[in-house]
This record gives C-alpha cells, sequence and structure tokens, in this order.
C-alpha cells in the first residue's frame, strides 16, 4: 500500500496520434512545476499520470501541479496490489480519514473504472462489494447513488488498483507551447492578464508588449505590469517583455489630429508595432483584452478599425465577458490586486474628452494622413527595451 498522487487529462485524451507529443509536453511542465519540490518517480499508467514521492510533499506538489494546464484534476490516491482484500482496506482507510475530517459526510457511492478487462470482477461488481463493505464498517454512512456527499473511486488498471476520493479542480487546457506562440498587449489594467492567462490556457506560449509614455507615465507604472507579467509566468513560463515608449507618438496624433480620435489612432499605432514586433520574432497572432462595450474604443466600430490596421489575427478571449466575470478570473489567477494598483496608464495622458463611439476606417484613415505613420512605428521599436521576465 503506497500512496501517491493521480492527474487525469482532459482534452488531451481526444488527440489520437499527437496524443503522445501533448502528454510529453505536458509531463515537462509538471516536471519543472514539481522538481524543486523533490519528488521519487513518475510514471503513466493507462491514461493517467502518477507521482510517486513523500506524503509530507504531496499538499506543496498538488498546488504546483494545479497551475499545469492541460491538467483536469488531481488525487491523492492510495495504491494497492489487485486483490479484493487490499482494495477493501484502502477504502476503508481513505473513508475513515475522510470521515475525520468532515463529519458532515453521510452518503456515499462507489464508482468503479476497470482499464485491466481481464481482472476477475467487473466494475459494477466491484462497486457493489466495496459498497456493502463500507457500510457494513461505518454505521452513520448510507448509499446515494444520485448524488452522494462523497465518491470513493477505485481505478483498476494493468499494474495496481488505485483508490480515491477527492478530485482536485485544476484549470484544463493545453499544455503550454502546444498551440503556437502570440503577443499579448498588456497594460496595467484588469483585463489584459486575463486574456493572456485565457490564450496560455489554450496551449499558446506568450510574449508581451507594454506601452507607456515615460516620463509622463511612471517607472513604477512599468514595474507594475513587469510584475503582473510575472506573475502569468507563473503559468506559462518564461515571457520575452518588450516595453514601448509611444510618446512621440501620442504627441504627433495630438498635434496632427482630431482630439475626440486621439484614443481609436493610439489604438492602431499600438496594433501595428505589436504586429512588428510579432513578425520580427516569429509569434503567430496578438492577444488584447478588448471586452465588446467596455469602453468607446471597443465598440463593434471601434474593433473594426484595430483591426484594418494589422493582417495577422487579433484574439480577444473575454470579447463576450463581463467586468464581473473577468474580475472573478483576475481574483483566482492573482493578477487583480497588482491590476488595482493606481498607476497612470499612458491612454490617460492625451485622454479626450467625448472620445468617437463609432469611428469610420475611412475618416481615420484620412486624420492620420498628415502622420508619417512608418517612420513613427520604427521609431518607437528602435527605442524599445526588451526584458525576459520569469
Ligand atoms: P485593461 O484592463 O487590459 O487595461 P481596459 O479595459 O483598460 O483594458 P483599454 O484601455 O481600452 O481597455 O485597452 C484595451 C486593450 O488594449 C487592453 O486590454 C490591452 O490589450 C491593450 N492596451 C491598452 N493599453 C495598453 C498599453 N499601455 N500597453 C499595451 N497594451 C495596451
Ligand atoms: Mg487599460
Amino acid at each position: 500500500m503506497k500512496k501517491v498522487i493521480s492527474v487525469s487529462l482532459g482534452e488531451l485524451v481526444l488527440k489520437g496520434s499527437n496524443r503522445k507529443y501533448f502528454e510529453d509536453r505536458l509531463i515537462k511542465q509538471m516536471i519543472k512545476k514539481t522538481k524543486l519540490i523533490g519528488y521519487d518517480k513518475l510514471y503513466k499508467e493507462q491514461g493517467k499520470i502518477y507521482i510517486e514521492a513523500d506524503e509530507s510533499k504531496f499538499e506543496a506538489i498538488i498546488k504546483g501541479l494545479k497551475k499545469v494546464f492541460g491538467i483536469v484534476y488531481i488525487s491523492p490516491c492510495i495504491r494497492v496490489e489487485k486483490d479484493m482484500e487490499s482494495i477493501k482496506e484502502a477504502c476503508i482507510k481513505n473513508m475513515r480519514k475522510r470521515l475525520e475530517k468532515d463529519s458532515s459526510i453521510k452518503t456515499f457511492k462507489v464508482d468503479t473504472n476497470r482499464s485491466d478487462k481481464n481482472f476477475y470482477l467487473k466494475s459494477p461488481e466491484i462497486s457493489r462489494k466495496m459498497g456493502g463493505i463500507l457500510l457494513n464498517e461505518f454505521d452513520s454512512l448510507e448509499v446515494d447513488v444520485h448524488k452522494p456527499d462523497i465518491y470513493m473511486y477505485i481505478d483498476v488498471k494493468q499494474t495496481h488498483a488505485y483508490i480515491y476520493s477527492e478530485k482536485i479542480k485544476a484549470y484544463g487546457g493545453m499544455p503550454t507551447a502546444t498551440n503556437g506562440k502570440a503577443l499579448l498587449l498588456m497594460s496595467g489594467g484588469i483585463d489584459s492578464p486575463v486574456a493572456g492567462f485565457m490564450m496560455a490556457k489554450r496551449g499558446v506560449a506568450l510574449n508581451c508588449v507594454h506601452y507607456h509614455s515615460y516620463p509622463f507615465t511612471s517607472e513604477r507604472g512599468e514595474e507594475k505590469v513587469k510584475e503582473l507579467a510575472r506573475k502569468l509566468s507563473m503559468y506559462t513560463g518564461k515571457i520575452k517583455f518588450f516595453s514601448v515608449n509611444i510618446l512621440e507618438i501620442q504627441k504627433a496624433i495630438n498635434a496632427n489630429c482630431p482630439e475626440k480620435e486621439m484614443t481609436i489612432i493610439s489604438r492602431k499605432f499600438m496594433m501595428r508595432i505589436a504586429e512588428k514586433i510579432a513578425n520580427d520574432n516569429k509569434l503567430n497572432a496578438l492577444i488584447t483584452g478588448e471586452s465588446l462595450g467596455q469602453v468607446a474604443s471597443q465598440t463593434i466600430d471601434g474593433l473594426t478599425v484595430t483591426n484594418e490596421s494589422v493582417s495577422i489575427p487579433v484574439f480577444r478571449p473575454l470579447i463576450g465577458m463581463d467586468k464581473v466575470e473577468i474580475t472573478q478570473i483576475a481574483r483566482d489567477i492573482d493578477t487583480f490586486e497588482t491590476s488595482s494598483l493606481p498607476f497612470e496608464d499612458c491612454c490617460t495622458v492625451f485622454l479626450p474628452k467625448h472620445p468617437v463611439t463609432n469611428p469610420k476606417v475611412e475618416n481615420i484613415k484620412k486624420s492620420e494622413e498628415s502622420l508619417d505613420i512608418d517612420a513613427l512605428v520604427n521609431s518607437a521599436i528602435e527605442n524599445m527595451k526588451v526584458y525576459t521576465i520569469k
């Protein structure tokens, strides 16, 4: 009888012949997250990944694994020999521990999964037998097959049987860097880190670009955005961080274009610069934290105008989400507090009193005619700073 941790994979199971590639990437991430804590062995068995480690390290390992994309849930298990006596002992032991911790547990159901089809009992028979044994052992418990307080899971696999009653939820998604690379436009706000997280969860590797208007915006403002990138890197690994000063661009727009178009034209420049950085660094898409209708530049007309300035795909994972939902995720991934620190944003430096809400592509293009767009973009990129965030 040995305690181990099991890891269940979600969509990866559907990956057919590519499955090994995705699994290997996932295992690599798991090793990265748990190496410092220390474990003894990591192995695959019929669709799940198992970790052997000293039990005192379980909590820390599980905490680390919860940040690995591709994992759906994690369970501390008892691993036993494949005989009914050992399975019985493990079920009783696990149930006793659960009841000691939580006396409100009154009903249970045994759920068996037999992937070793040669095992001499079928799944329903194992469940029934173990159900009877648990009922006998614990007077306070009853069976409820529809809505039990607790499930006792038994996985009968090729080499061992695994008994567990907890499924600790992880994020699911796809392992880091299995779905291309993208450049996240990251402000210091609540939305953009959440947008980055959502795409990273789908297996997209992240780089970040941040625009500032130093000395109108402060160095501490930039530090705050780097801190947000560092928080994201806990999920995605190393992030290349491009810091671009757009003050000269903003001054040029301010001097030459209608005041109410300041924000939308700045946004177009942000997109153009991002596209150029993406192309120079072999990144395949841009990510923004835009959510439909949230502010004037995020109307359908506004998004049409910003889209028109670039030709690579722009991912906007928050487009259909409310602020409440976005804030919930920001709290969950621990970026909310940092995002809420009050620092000047470059967009507020030349904020128009009444920004256009229904800009038209052609009108905005006309307003931009007096600007030397290429020169402004190139000069901003020549002066940008690049950092590696871990
Ligand atoms: P956020 O909370 O992400 O700042 P927001 O609600 O403040 O978003 P906007 O200021 O309109 O919205 O910005 C929309 C999107 O444009 C942001 O989510 C981000 O992707 C990008 N963006 C805005 N400002 C910057 C900036 N200073 N640097 C990089 N990207 C930016
Ligand atoms: Mg913002």
